[in-house]
């Protein structure tokens, strides 16, 4: 049974796109098969993985808005068990021409019906906003999980995207779930402390116990288009999303 699960916060700089790259590497290492989709036009997930985003040949866009099959757009990475779904800029034109397409919220999970059964995991790194693009990855996964930033603002706009998952679940998709909360660049301060507490007082076991630390290295990797645990498998960085890809398998 595969499961499709959407990362997702309309904040941009969360940590939405560094959690899907990282923790798609971490279960594709202990032998997932994964589909790593990148929903976001600024195409982050896909150079994160080491693919020329300027030079797709077909990229999401191709399968959403011209129903082009997606055997001729998934493409392998350098990790075994780790297939993408790359996207670019153009991406940003799917918004425009589904608008008058019917049943247009439905795109990316008919355009992943035939190949979705032939993984285990597939992540969708959602872009930083709730528009058409985000509400296709909610309507085409089985569960949706947040990623916050451990700073001041963390919970702004929280709400909202609660809210907004409610609907799809009324509206769109009734069996969309919420995976988890997880928090990123966590750093020693009495501040950072205190987000977490607030969060989980907030959340409960809707958190997950894995935090996400501020830590360089997983900042640099993606300029060397390598999952963190290829660019330096001791980094805290590294073992952080290795722990967190361990409490997923464990949770589910
Ligand atoms: P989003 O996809 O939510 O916009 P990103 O994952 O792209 O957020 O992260 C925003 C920026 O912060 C990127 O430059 C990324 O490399 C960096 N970053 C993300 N997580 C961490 C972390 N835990 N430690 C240090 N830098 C991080
Ligand atoms: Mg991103």
């Amino acid at each position: 049974m595969s499961r499709v699960i959407a990362i997702a916060n309309q904040k941009g700089g969360v940590g939405k796109t560094t959690t899907a790259v990282n923790l798609s590497a971490c279960m594709a290492a202990a032998g997932r098969e994964v589909l790593l989709v990148d929903l976001d036009p600024q195409g982050n997930a896909t150079s994160g993985l080491g693919v020329d985003k300027n030079c797709l040949e077909r990229s999401l866009y191709d399968a959403m808005v011209n129903g082009v099959v997606m055997d001729d757009v998934l493409r392998p990475t350098q990790m075994e068990h780790l297939t993408l779904l790359p996207s670019n800029k153009q991406l940003v034109g799917a918004e425009v021409e589904l608008v008058d397409v019917p049943q247009r919220e439905f795109c990316l999970r008919r355009a992943l019906e035939g190949i979705r059964e032939r993984f285990e995991y597939v992540f969708v790194d959602c872009p930083p906003s709730l528009s058409l693009l985000t509400v296709n990855g909610l309507v085409a996964a089985d569960s949706v999980m947040i990623t916050l930033q451990c700073e001041y603002y963390a919970l702004e706009g929280l709400s909202e995207l609660l809210h907004t998952i409610v609907l799809i679940r009324d509206k769109l998709n009734p069996r969309l779930r919420l995976e988890g909360v997880l928090l990123t660049m966590y750093q020693h301060t009495k501040l950072s402390n205190q987000v977490i507490a607030d969060v989980r007082a907030h959340l409960g076991e809707k958190v997950f116990q894995t935090v996400i630390p501020r830590n360089v290295t997983l900042s640099e990797a993606p300029s060397f288009g390598k999952p963190v645990i290829f660019y330096d498998l001791k980094s805290a960085g590294a073992r952080a999303y290795l722990d967190l890809a361990q409490e997923m398998v464990s949770r589910a």
